[in-house]
């Protein structure tokens, strides 16, 4: 049998020289002793899927309102297709696959509910108020909102290397949300693929949801180069008339061509950098990403994304419902500031404990599935539900 010790000493003997190790770990920020057969990272893993948070990712919107239709991604699978492409990238770079897991796995633990609409709504709803941004959300709800562990430690007490990596697009590391996590080292090896990862697979299953709703009509896809080569490649391979068949095989080339260049771009770039260890690698991605695109093909990628912003995130229907969210989005969480009574009795001690008002609303909202936010809604605002 495996134990930690000999899952650690295969991680030493198979990953790159600049792969994070579960043994060289900084650790946590309560001291626990180690798990008997389980590294640190896969520890994380598992203590993010039994968290709340992730079960409620079932019922959180991606791209179309989760109950437009049963197929469409959801934040969950959308999580696990994540998960996927970033395991795939980090094992055949030697990178460490449960790290990289782990991170992709709470990459969106507190994004809002509806979606895009959703988390606009709440950043204007914060602006003046500390700010809403979805991954420092995320951060909060494993440091925080979790209560599995009380008394010994509030959250999940995660590692510091999953920690860091769900930092990705926090820009000011010194703020008090962040407590602990003030080193200016850039993301690692890890936490950039699981960037690239969901970036790669928003990418795809928005197109596959896009063409599937027929909000994004093919013609419209067209507009961007990666898409029209994609298709090229879907239609030598496809029997006429098979349209399903078509869209699947374009969705499944766009997702190979990124992670392939990816790939190749970035074990180019590790080769001629030559970084000996993980210090070399935080240094350097201080500055600047390693894990990237070959310049070409990002600019393919930059094609497809404005071609899905204005073609499907900008679309009537898209719109519409971002409008509506947006405005009853506010009423939610003004009500909830202006009688902070009417949420659930954990949020209110809260703020007897002196958290702010406008920060428990919005975790309280933050944290709520679509159809949970609808029921609220209705409870506060329809005469005829109570
Ligand atoms: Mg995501």
């Amino acid at each position: 049998m495996n134990d930690r010790k000999q899952l650690e000493a295969i991680e030493d003997a198979h990953l790159a020289p600049y792969a994070m190790r579960a043994g060289n770990s900084v650790g946590r920020a309560f001291p626990e002793a180690e798990h008997d057969y389980r590294t640190c990272f896969q520890r994380d893993r598992d203590r993010i899927i039994h968290c709340a948070a992730f079960r409620r990712l079932q019922y959180k919107t991606q791209v179309f309102l989760n109950w437009e239709g049963d197929h469409f991604r959801t934040r969950l699978t959308h999580t696990i297709e994540v998960a996927q492409a970033a395991r795939t990238i980090a094992r055949a770079l030697a990178l460490n696959e449960d790290l990289c897991e782990a991170v992709s796995l709470a990459h969106d633990l507190g994004h809002t509910p509806f979606g895009h609409a959703g988390e606009h709504a709440m950043r204007d709803l914060m602006r003046d108020h500390g700010g809403y941004e979805h991954n420092g959300q995320s951060l909060r709800i494993v440091d925080e909102l979790e209560r599995h562990y009380q008394p010994r430690f509030p959250g999940l007490n995660l590692t510091h290397e999953v920690r860091h990596g769900l930092m990705k697009h926090v820009t000011d590391y010194d703020k008090p949300l962040f407590k602990g996590l003030t080193t200016r080292e850039g993301p690692s090896l890890e936490a950039q693929v699981a960037n690239f990862a969901d970036e790669i697979s928003y990418n795809a299953h928005d197109v596959d949801d896009g063409i599937d709703s027929k909000v994004l009509t093919w013609q419209a896809g067209r507009k961007s180069e990666l898409f029209a080569e994609a298709e090229a490649f879907a239609r030598a391979n496809v029997p006429e008339g098979e349209d399903d068949l078509l869209r699947y095989q374009l969705v499944r080339r766009l997702k190979d061509l990124q992670v392939t260049d990816l790939l190749e771009h970035t074990a180019r770039r590790l080769k001629e950098e030559g970084f000996s260890d993980v210090r070399a690698v935080l240094a350097y991605a201080g500055k600047e990403p390693v894990v990237d695109f070959s310049p070409a093909f990002k600019a393919k990628v930059k094609g497809l994304k404005v071609m899905l912003f204005n073609e499907l995130y900008m679309s009537r229907t898209v719109r519409r419902s971002m409008e509506k969210v947006t405005r009853f989005m506010r009423q939610l969480f003004e009500r909830f500031v202006s009688e902070p009574y009417l949420m659930p009795g954990g949020f209110v001690k809260r703020i007897e404990q002196r958290v702010r008002t406008h920060r428990v609303v919005c975790d309280y909202i933050a944290g709520m599935t679509d159809r949970y936010a609808k029921e609220q809604y209705k409870k506060l605002f329809d005469p005829d539900v109570w």
